[in-house]
């Protein structure tokens, strides 16, 4: 009589105890669903899955829940938006290589010329911007620099550099009909 009463009473705790566990694992498959997926009808089914298969459903769950919580796939897309924004931020020179930032106005390593200074308020100016989009005054169209900014440069540069001023400043005294720049009183 006394063995029935042991052996039912550990049933019973057993018992107890296995349903214990298998609440807390639907409730944790539910809340673990929930932290993956916005959609409360898989999060149900999870729920569900857990609680008709137990063990073996719990590890189907495992097996086949999404990778990744929301609050990971938010992370992951505020680092991929991160790291977008660096590349477009990174300039390079166009002669060298080198990496240069947006203000600068030549480039330290090969003296290629990056932009071009507004004639009116000083700031770098792209190279191909015909006004300045600062104070709005007109800005010195193409490539025609003032002479002293053409340095050495390279020769896929000079090529491009084809205005009538920068082939009076490299070539010296080719006598020019045309009226004289503030290169000539420069050289
Ligand atoms: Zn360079
Ligand atoms: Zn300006």
């Amino acid at each position: 009589m006394d063995l029935t009463n042991v052996l039912l009473g550990c049933l019973a705790g057993l018992g107890a105890m296995t349903a214990a566990f298998w609440l807390a694992l639907i409730i944790w498959t539910f809340r673990d669903m929930r932290a993956r997926s916005r959609d409360i009808f898989a999060q149900i089914l999870a729920a569900l899955l857990v609680a008709v298969l137990f063990l073996p459903g719990w590890i189907i769950y495992w097996m086949l829940r999404p990778k990744e919580t929301l609050a990971e796939a938010y992370e992951r897309s505020l680092e991929e938006e991160a790291l977008l924004q660096g590349i477009e931020e990174v300039l390079v020179c166009p002669g060298c290589g080198t990496r240069v930032q947006g203000e600068f106005v030549v480039c330290p390593t090969c003296h290629t010329k990056l932009k071009k200074p507004c004639q009116s308020c000083g700031r770098a100016l792209n190279l191909r911007w015909g006004v300045c989009p600062y104070c709005g005054a007109p800005a010195l169209g193409g490539m025609q620099l003032p002479a002293q900014s053409v340095q050495p440069a390279l020769p896929a540069a000079e090529t491009t550099l084809a205005t009538p001023v920068l082939r009076r400043a490299q070539r010296g005294p080719v006598p020019d009909p045309e009226p004289p720049a503030e290169s000539q009183a420069d050289s």
